[in-house]
């Protein structure tokens, strides 16, 4: 509240959830910090980065948790989802086993999680569009049946990562304000 202008402060928790591989990471650190990397391992140490936005003239803090990797043997705690009031479910656009996932993901977000949680799908991956597996109908209907909004982004090109987490952030911002 020390703040110049009196403006007050915002920190939403937002989690990335999804399959393996689906490029979470990336998105992160694409939003976070203009970064990709064709090669990157499980995050090691990096828990969530935080990143600000401006919505509507307030400063929001977005801190983004993003899994060490742990997605890959079902052990996301629910330390990870604690406090979260919002979430991207991210699949791969390649992969249909990754979309499959989806519906196991949102409910595993609705048991740790029992506040309206700002929910985005998100199909990754769409510079891959020669080798698409899940159309972009599919996802669509699949978001709308699960009242949830839809981007199909692209973290190695930048297609729409900052539209999805800005989504995310204001469909927060516009709950509690
Ligand atoms: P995570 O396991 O969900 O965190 O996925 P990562 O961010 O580690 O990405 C898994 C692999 O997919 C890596 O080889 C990335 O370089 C690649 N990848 C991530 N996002 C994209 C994308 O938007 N397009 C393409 N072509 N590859 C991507
Ligand atoms: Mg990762």
């Amino acid at each position: 509240e020390e703040r110049g202008g009196g403006g007050e402060e915002y920190l939403f928790k937002i989690v990335l959830i999804g399959d393996s591989a689906v490029g979470k990471s990336n998105l992160l650190s694409r939003f976070a910090r203009n970064e990709f990397d064709s090669n990157s391992k499980a995050t090691i140490g990096v828990e969530f980065q935080t990143q600000v936005v401006d919505i509507d003239g307030k400063e929001v803090k977005a801190q983004i948790w993003d899994t060490a990797g742990q997605e890959r043997f079902r052990a996301v705690t629910s330390a990870y989802y604690r406090g979260a009031v919002g979430a991207l479910v991210v699949y791969d656009i390649t992969r249909r086993s990754s979309f499959d996932s989806v519906k196991r993901w949102l409910e595993e977000l609705t048991t740790h999680c029992d506040t309206a949680v700002g929910r985005m799908l998100v199909g990754n991956k769409c510079d891959l569009d020669s080798i698409r597996d899940v159309s972009t109908e599919e996802g669509k209907s699949l978001a709308e049946e699960e009242g949830l909004f839809f981007m199909e982004t692209s973290a190695l090109d930048s297609t729409n990562v900052e539209a999805a987490f800005e989504v995310v952030i204001r469909e927060i911002y516009s709950n509690i304000s």
